[in-house]
C-alpha cells in the first residue's frame, strides 16, 4: 500500500520532512520512503491511499501507562482531600485497585486503548495493578490490546502492601505471562517484570522478584523516587537510598525503567547512567500529586536515558509534551529551560529507543524502509514557514491530538477518517459506564471499612 501525498515527519536519524512525500506498507513494515511522484512511478500497481494533504508521521509512544487507573474518572474521593503523596496512595490508588474485578480489568484497558488509537499513541508500556483479581489479569489486558491492533508491553506491579500472599501472585503472574510470550510470542506483545516501589517492597520480596526473573530475559519496571517518601522509607529500611537499595537488589539494567526519578541525588544518577537504566518523565503526574520536579535535563546532559509517559493521563502524547515544555520553564524561572529539541529528545527519540528494548527487530518512533509501518495521519495547516528544525514549536503549540484522523498499526489501519476501525467505541464506554458504577460502589465500602 502506499499512502500518498502528504508532509511525511520521518523523525530518527533522517530527521526530515518530505513535502508530497509518500510512504510504501509493506505487511507490518515500511518498505520505501519518499517523494510521492517517485513512488507511485516505482510501485505501479500498488493500492493507493490519498493523505489529502495531511502529515504522515510515527505513531507515539508512552513509555509508562496504567490502564488500571481509568475508573478514577470524575470520581469522588471520601473524607479530607489528600494532603500528601503517600495519602493519595492509600486513599485513592490503593483502594481503586482493590476494586477492580478481572471484568473491570478488561474495560479499564479498552477505555484507554480506545483512547491511544484515538490520540494516535501506537505503542504504550503498561504497569497493571489488581490486588482481588491478580492471576490471568495480563492476558485479559493482552486480549484487549490485540482486540484494539495496538502495540504493548504489560507487566504485574508486585507489592507487599497486600500481605505475602498477593505478593507472591503478583511474582507468578509476571512470570507467567513473559513465559507465556517466549513460548509463543505475540508481535505486537512484551513483558517485563513489575514491581510497585521501592517503599512497598521488603528486601526478601525484591531477591524473590530477581530470582523469578532470572531466564526470563526481560527488565523491571518500578516508580522510584516519586515522593519524597519513598527514600525516607528506603533510608529507614535498607540505609540507602532508592536508586542505590535497586542497584544492589539487581533490579537496574539497560532493560529496566524506574519511573519518575524525582527525588535522586548525584550518586544515584551515576548508577542509573553506568547502569543504562531507563528513566521515564510523566510532569502531568508529578504536577498533580505535587511530588515535584524530576531533574530531567540534568539527567539527559549527563547521559541517562530519559523517555517519557503519560502515568496514566490521556493518552495524548502531546499533552504532556506540552506540560514538560512549559513546566520545567516555569519550576526554573528561566524561559531557556526544556527547549523544543529537549522534549524531542525524550519523547520521540529516547522513547523510540526504549520501544526497541521491547520490539528489538525493527525500528519505532520513525518513518523510514525497513520500520515499522506505526504512523498516523495528522490534519494540521500551518500558517507560518514549518521545517524539521521547527516542528516541534509547531507541535508544541498547533497540534492538537483531535488532528489526528488515523491511525496504522504494523500496517493495519485502526482508525481511517477518525472512525475506529477495532473497537465499538459507544459499546465500549456503555459497558465500562455499568461496570465503574459497581466499582466505585466496592471502592467506598474499602474507604469505610
Ligand atoms: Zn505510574
Amino acid at each position: 500500500m502506499l499512502i500518498t501525498n502528504g508532509r511525511v515527519v520521518t523523525f530518527g536519524e533522517a530527521n526530515e520532512i518530505i513535502e508530497n512525500g509518500a510512504v510504501r506498507v509493506d505487511g507490518e513494515l515500511l518498505s520505501d520512503v519518499g517523494q510521492a511522484h517517485q513512488l507511485e512511478q516505482a510501485y505501479p500497481d500498488e493500492e493507493v491511499v490519498d493523505a489529502g494533504g495531511q502529515f504522515i508521521m510515527p505513531g507515539n509512544i508512552c513509555g509508562h501507562t496504567h490502564f488500571y487507573g481509568a475508573f478514577s474518572r470524575g470520581m469522588a474521593i471520601p473524607g479530607d482531600p489528600a494532603r500528601d503523596f503517600p495519602e493519595i496512595l492509600d486513599k485513592l490508588w490503593w483502594r481503586l485497585d482493590k476494586a477492580l474485578s478481572p471484568e473491570d480489568v478488561k474495560y479499564s484497558a479498552l477505555v484507554c486503548l480506545v483512547d491511544a488509537v484515538k490520540h494516535g499513541t501506537t505503542t504504550l508500556i503498561d504497569h497493571h495493578a489488581s490486588p482481588n483479581a491478580i492471576e490471568g489479569s495480563l492476558d485479559t489486558i493482552a486480549e484487549a490490546v490485540e482486540q484494539a491492533g495496538l502495540r504493548a508491553s504489560l507487566c504485574y506491579e508486585v507489592t507487599d502492601r497486600d500481605g505475602p500472599e498477593r505478593a507472591q501472585a503478583g511474582i507468578e503472574e509476571n512470570v507467567r505471562f513473559a513465559r507465556s510470550l517466549l513460548d509463543n510470542p505475540k508481535s505486537q506483545l512484551a513483558a517485563s517484570f513489575g514491581l510497585h516501589a521501592s517503599l512497598t517492597l521488603s528486601a526478601e520480596t525484591l531477591v524473590d522478584c530477581v530470582a523469578a526473573a532470572d531466564g526470563l530475559d526481560i527488565g523491571f519496571h518500578i516508580h522510584a523516587a516519586e515522593g519524597i517518601s519513598d527514600q525516607e522509607d528506603s533510608l529507614r529500611k535498607s540505609g540507602k537510598r532508592v536508586v542505590e537499595r535497586l542497584n544492589d537488589a539487581g533490579i537496574l539494567g539497560p532493560k529496566s525503567i524506574l519511573v519518575h526519578c524525582v527525588h535522586v541525588d548525584a550518586w544515584e544518577m551515576e548508577l542509573l547512567r553506568d547502569t543504562g537504566t531507563w528513566v521515564t518523565h510523566q510532569p502531568r503526574s508529578n504536577m498533580n500529586n505535587a511530588v515535584g520536579v524530576a531533574p530531567v535535563e540534568t539527567m539527559m546532559r549527563g547521559g541517562i536515558k530519559v523517555g517519557m509517559g503519560n502515568d496514566g493521563f490521556s493518552n495524548n502524547m502531546w499533552a504532556e509534551w506540552k506540560a514538560a515544555y512549559l513546566l520545567h520553564k516555569l519550576w526554573h524561572g528561566d524561559p531557556r529551560r526544556m527547549g523544543g529539541y529537549d522534549i524531542i529528545s525524550m519523547a520521540v527519540t529516547n522513547n523510540a529507543s526504549l520501544a526497541r528494548v521491547f520490539w528489538p527487530s525493527a525500528a519505532l518512533g520513525e518513518l523510514a524502509p525497513g520500520a515499522y509501518a506505526d504512523l498516523i495521519l495528522v490534519d494540521y495547516h500551518p500558517f507560518t514557514e514549518l521545517s524539521a528544525g521547527n516542528l516541534p514549536w509547531h507541535i508544541l503549540f498547533g497540534f492538537e491530538a483531535s488532528a489526528v484522523t488515523s491511525t496504522m498499526v504494523a500496517g493495519k489501519w485502526l482508525m481511517r477518517d477518525r472512525k475506529l476501525l477495532t473497537l465499538d467505541e459507544a459499546a465500549i464506554a456503555a459497558r465500562a459506564r455499568e461496570l465503574s458504577t459497581e466499582t466505585w460502589k466496592r471502592y467506598w465500602e474499602l474507604g469505610n471499612s
